[in-house]
């Protein structure tokens, strides 16, 4: 099929990247990626909540290279953490912190709380911009679960290996991509998005 519509997917993250690709690959939009684009902004997550990192990423990202463009703003929230680290989360142990020193400090946070008291929920926002950096679609999604006291399974990222999915008795640290792709806050906002970004590639 010819398509005259394609897609930038505004993550630097190339394992987020690469689910959003899965997400979407129903959809048989092509999909164009930040490493197309070297004069791509940097965007400045300055918002408080995901709703707001998601738009500010899709509009810049969309009217600096007038193209459709995709962006994800996701996060953790600790229950015993009133929410936090939130919108956060790729910065909760310190600005360009690591994976491993997020899940570290994580660990250190809710050491000694009995499983109970380890509820958490990831959330999605995604958020599609057409070329002039208007918003078209904003969808969001969540995926509850629980903290482990120590790392399962390398799949994943970020928080994965110490996110348990109880019903599943597996972290997404365990879970193949395949089945993240149909359990998790991602996969859930993508479900909604799926139909809107359809309807938009057909009409533009
Ligand atoms: P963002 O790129 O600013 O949206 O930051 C997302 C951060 O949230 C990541 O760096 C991870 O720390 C965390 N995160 C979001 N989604 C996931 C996920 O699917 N698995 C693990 N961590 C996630």
């Amino acid at each position: 099929m010819i398509h005259s519509f394609s897609l930038v997917l505004a993550s630097r993250n190339v394992k987020k990247a690469r689910e959003m690709a899965a997400q979407l690959q129903p959809l048989g939009i092509p999909l164009l990626d930040l490493s197309q684009f070297p004069q791509a902004p940097v965007v400045d997550e300055t918002g408080t909540t995901f709703a707001e990192n998601a738009e500010l990423k899709a509009v810049e990202t969309a009217r600096a290279l007038g193209q459709w463009t995709l962006a994800d703003d996701s996060g953790i929230e600790i229950d015993a953490l009133g929410g936090a680290p939130g919108v956060y989360s790729a910065r909760f142990a310190g600005p360009d912190a690591t994976d491993e020193a997020n899940n570290l400090k994580l660990l250190a946070e809710l050491r000694g709380l009995p499983p109970e008291r380890r509820g958490a929920r990831y959330v999605c926002h995604l958020v599609v911009a057409d070329p002039q950096g208007q918003v078209r679609a904003h969808v969001h999604g969540q995926c509850r679960g629980q903290i482990l006291e120590d790392y399962r399974g390398s799949q994943g990222f970020g928080y994965d290996p110490l996110f348990l999915i109880p019903e599943y008795h597996r972290t997404f640290g365990q879970l193949s991509l395949a089945v993240k792709t149909c359990l998790s806050h991602r996969a859930r906002a993508f479900e909604k998005l799926l139909p809107a970004l359809a309807a938009l590639s057909r009409t533009s």
